[in-house]
């Protein structure tokens, strides 16, 4: 049987100091039955005796968990943070220095370099910015917190297990634990960095080679098409039927170029490319700019599950490697507040479109609620909501 640790209320003077002692008994517990688990996933008893007394809560890092965003994203205002024209400078210059080590890495991964370089940028602006908190106490944290304790306790164990196999010194990363140039977390360390360089270790901070290749290797065993551009930006010519802009398989492009889907700068697709199967996005609604997206926007985003992202990455992409290439950038939009979205969930549900949780966040099921509501009110079905839909979503009897 565990006995609950004894806390000596009379040795504390105030209430926050009793408190505090109380988190430092629970932190020793949690210490203790850490160990255990980290042993019987492999992690040597020496190697935990040197480090448990340097594990350390970092308070800001749960506050940085906890923080709610008051906004939404927006397409706008992210490709104006995420694609300046200095970041596409950069970004090219980077492709012109790098050049030698990304084609040994292209030819045996089958990727692109401008996509490594675009990733790179968007990660951590060319290795500028990785992060300055300590990852070992950043997981510390979140494995020790409760909310997220059983995916933050993989991913300390796997952190463990990096800095004493890689014999790497600590590193300093993001808050919620990713590192390196391109901010892998532990567990993805472990599954896809490589040694490119040869020097025996992967070292994803200080070696590029490895870091770049450690990047493609993550594309490539997802799928990545080397013969393969990310999608495009098109214009839409003709009204669209809904149902099938939404349906879940994607259609090849001739059905698109049918459709009136069209590449921005000409009128048609290349004659052999017309098989290849495409999902059409509208960041901003049908108001906004159009873009068809074919596989290798879906590995994208298994890097990082936003749309958004995923965008960038491939206009950045596209930018770096074909500065001729046509963009319409998007204008910044109106800002929608998570407290709008909030409001709209509420109306919606209401209005019998939408029951799930009333949390802000514009997620697949908000989107799907708007859409079923826009068609409806005889509104084109984009799923994208601006104030003035709110506004009519609100005042809908
Ligand atoms: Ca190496």
């Amino acid at each position: 049987m565990f006995k609950k640790p004894i806390i000596l209320l009379g040795l504390c003077l105030t209430l926050a100091a009793c408190g505090l002692r109380a988190q430092e008994a629970d932190f020793d517990a949690w210490k203790q039955s850490f160990r255990v688990e980290a042993e019987s996933a492999g992690v040597t008893p020496s190697f935990l005796d040197g480090i448990l007394p340097r594990m350390m809560l970092l308070p800001a890092v749960v506050q940085s968990d906890r923080k709610q965003p008051e906004f939404v994203s927006t397409f706008g205002d992210y490709i104006a943070r995420t694609i300046s024209p200095k970041r596409i400078g950069q970004g090219r210059d980077m492709l012109a220095k790098h050049r030698p080590v990304l084609a040994q890495i292209a030819a045996q991964y089958n990727v692109q370099p401008h996509y490594i370089i675009a990733f790179w940028g968007l990660e951590t602006n060319y290795g500028a910015h990785q992060g300055g908190i300590d990852t070992l106490n950043a997981l510390t944290t979140l494995a020790y917190d409760k909310r997220r304790r059983t995916f933050f306790t993989r991913e300390l164990i796997a952190f463990l297990k990096i800095i004493e196999q890689e014999k790497l010194s600590v590193y300093q990363g993001s808050w919620a634990g990713a590192f390196g140039n391109f901010q892998f977390m532990p567990t993805t360390f472990q599954a896809y960095a490589v040694d490119f360089d040869g020097d025996g270790r992967r070292d994803v901070v200080n070696s590029l080679p490895d870091a770049f290749a450690s990047a493609a290797n993550y594309l490539s065993r997802m799928g990545w098409r080397g013969d393969m551009r990310w999608g495009r930006e098109v214009r839409l010519t003709k009204p669209l039927d809904w149902n099938d802009v939404h349906a879940p398989a994607p259609k090849p492009l001739s059905y698109w170029q049918a459709h009136g889907v069209l590449p921005l700068d000409r009128n048609a697709f290349p004659k052999d490319a017309l098989a290849v199967p495409a999902r059409l996005i509208l960041p901003v609604g049908v108001e906004g700019p159009a873009y068809l997206a074919y596989k290798n926007f879906d590995i994208i985003m298994r890097w990082n599950k936003s749309e958004l992202y995923a965008l960038a990455v491939g206009l950045l992409a596209d930018q770096i490697a074909y500065p001729q290439t046509p963009w319409a950038q998007p204008a910044a939009g109106e800002q929608i507040s998570t407290d709008m979205v909030k409001k709209a969930q509420l109306h919606l549900t209401r209005l019998g479109y939408y029951d799930a949780q009333i949390d802000g966040q514009f997620g697949r099921r908000t989107k799907k609620a708007v859409r079923a509501y826009q068609a409806r009110a005889g509104l084109p079905q984009d799923g994208y909501l601006t104030r003035s839909l709110l506004n009519r979503i609100q005042e809908e009897p």
